[in-house]
């Protein structure tokens, strides 16, 4: 089988740069899926199909979604992604995008429309794949799973860095709401709950550096 190294966890754990830098050091591939949700969130609003909790009772709107994701026009390439041939690298990261995808990934007829797209990410060398149910549903078989937790505290904290060093505006109570109604709504839901799979091993770098983690990691991976 094809090697794949899972990074699950809650928003704004870290999973993203520490599943790039150890994708780098292994010359692996990386499967952003958070990105392939935030993307069925743009689609649905390009297309005008509201994703709020009202219209997402509707199984018509739930359909359309499932339609959407299941052949979503995406590329990917030198860091950047494209979708229906316009470049939505930064669009894909703002938070309103990261709020939509959070409603859509609750749909089961959405994640299913995506099982595939993600496993077709599965290619020689390898796979670092990032997000939070790679372990437990869409790689059961990965041979090393690592579950990435901090303390929401510290995550809203990253979060906001990262949004002033983009230039973008960011208030660290409404990002600290924001990403606890997301883990929240991700914990809860009955398709593929966030949750270490039953074979993770718990990783909290809350008072580890990137260089840190990103060791501990490796070194779990050669063993
Ligand atoms: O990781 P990221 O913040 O980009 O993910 C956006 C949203 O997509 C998450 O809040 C989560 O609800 C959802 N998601 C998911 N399953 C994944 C990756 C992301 O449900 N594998």
């Amino acid at each position: 089988r094809i090697p794949v190294l899972c990074i699950d966890g809650p928003t704004a754990s870290g999973k993203g740069t520490l599943a790039a830098a150890v994708a780098e050091r292994l010359g692996y591939h990386v499967l952003d899926s958070g990105a392939l949700y935030r993307l069925v969130g743009l689609a649905a609003e390009r297309a005008g199909i509201a994703t709020d909790e009202a219209a997402l009772a509707d199984p018509a709107v739930v359909a359309r979604l499932a339609a959407l994701a299941e052949r979503l026009p995406v590329r990917f390439g030198d860091g950047r992604i494209w979708l229906d041939g316009d470049d939505v690298t930064q669009a894909v990261r703002s938070e309103a995008a990261g709020m939509a995808a959070s409603r859509v990934s609750a749909l089961p007829a959405v994640r299913a429309a995506l099982l595939a797209l993600q496993r077709g990410f599965r290619r020689l060398p390898g796979l670092v794949a990032d997000g939070r149910d790679m372990g437990t549903v869409v790689f059961p078989d990965a041979p090393l799973k690592v579950f990435l937790t901090a303390s929401a505290a510290t995550r809203a904290q990253r979060r906001y860095e990262q949004l002033i060093s983009r230039g973008e505006p960011a208030n660290i109570d409404s990002l600290l709401a924001d990403l606890e109604a997301r883990d929240a709504r991700d914990r809860a839901r009955a398709a593929a709950p966030l949750k270490p799979a039953e074979d993770a091993l718990l990783l909290d770098n809350s008072a580890l550096s990137v260089d840190e983690t990103v060791q501990t990691v490796l070194s779990w991976w050669q063993r």
